[in-house]
């Protein structure tokens, strides 16, 4: 009898394991850079900086360590974005073989290219606060050299929201942020109840606190662990449609051009207003908005 009831015993547990495992989840990493470990100015962040190419190790690694998480928990499949300057900052052959990398510009969907509906989840990874907070590290949307504020349906957003709104619109929810502690609060605000991993802790647009590149991964696996094991709790982040874009730039110029299109309002010297009928037309915008010369080559 008392056999017979471990038994039962165990192969309940075995059945509510079973249930509880997450398998073969496809999961899509948009990464970026100023948030990783450590970074705080330009000379992290692109080809010249002194020190940028320890810090695409640390960028890759982070995203490795959000896979390596994931995958014990379940995760079978992985679409990384380089998102981050050029799209040309991680070290592909740090990567497993089931990885893909999606690189450089000018790509549509820009850092979530690549999503669609057959992903169970969206992890960012080096994310920074928005051009319109006056805490976070390297604080931008999108442009810090351009842009002073992107809004959607007149909420402000961050490139994490929108970004969200991108896989929102394929129904797959974001789970996983990590950057800084301005950016994670900013995303999980607007986004919602999404899990954090803060590496750093903002004391100026130019400077943080940071923790240690292998204590920054073991905040990501940590995370990343979490949110797979309650990925079900996750909604999209769905906007309404048709959605209405606000773009304020720093020049006059772009202004006055880009209101010269049929579907594109000049609300005031330095604001744009465009009405997009989901989040792919405005996405699209955005990226000819502010990628557009003519003098682009080849
Ligand atoms: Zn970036």
């Amino acid at each position: 009898m008392k056999i017979r009831m471990t038994l039962c015993l165990l192969a309940l547990a075995a059945v509510s394991a079973i249930s509880y495992a997450q398998d073969g989840l496809k999961i899509y990493i948009s990464a970026d850079m100023e948030g990783v470990v450590g970074v705080v100015t330009g000379e992290q962040l692109g080809p010249g900086g002194f020190e940028y190419e320890r810090f695409r190790e640390f960028m890759t690694n982070e995203v490795n360590a959000a896979i390596d998480a994931a995958r014990a928990a379940g995760a079978t499949e992985f679409v990384i974005s380089d998102s981050h300057g050029n799209g040309q900052n991680l070290l592909i052959e740090q990567f497993s073989d089931d990885v893909t990398v999606i690189r450089s510009w000018p790509r549509e969907l820009a850092m979530m290219a690549g999503i669609d509906d057959s992903f169970d989840g969206v992890i960012f990874i080096g994310y920074h606060a928005s051009t319109n907070n006056t805490r976070g590290v390297r604080a931008h949307t999108m442009s810090s050299a351009n842009i002073t504020s992107v809004r959607l349906n007149g909420m402000t957003m961050t490139e994490g929201s929108m970004n969200a709104a991108i896989a929102g619109h394929f129904g797959v929810p974001v789970i996983m942020v990590s950057g800084g502690d301005v950016a994670v609060a900013e995303n999980q605000v607007i986004i919602g109840d999404i899990e954090g991993a803060v590496v750093k802790w903002a004391s100026g647009f130019h400077s943080a606190r940071t923790l240690t590149p292998e204590a920054g991964y073991e905040v990501i696996r940590t995370r990343t662990k979490s949110a797979i094991d309650r990925i079900e709790e996750f909604e999209p982040y769905v906007l309404e449609t048709p959605i209405e874009l606000e773009l304020s730039l720093k020049h006059y110029r772009p202004v006055e051009l880009l209101s010269y299109l049929p579907n594109v309002e000049k609300v005031n010297s330095h604001t744009i207003r465009f009405v997009g009928k989901d989040m792919i037309e405005i996405s699209n915008f955005l990226s000819v908005a502010i990628g557009y010369r003519i003098d682009l080559q080849p």
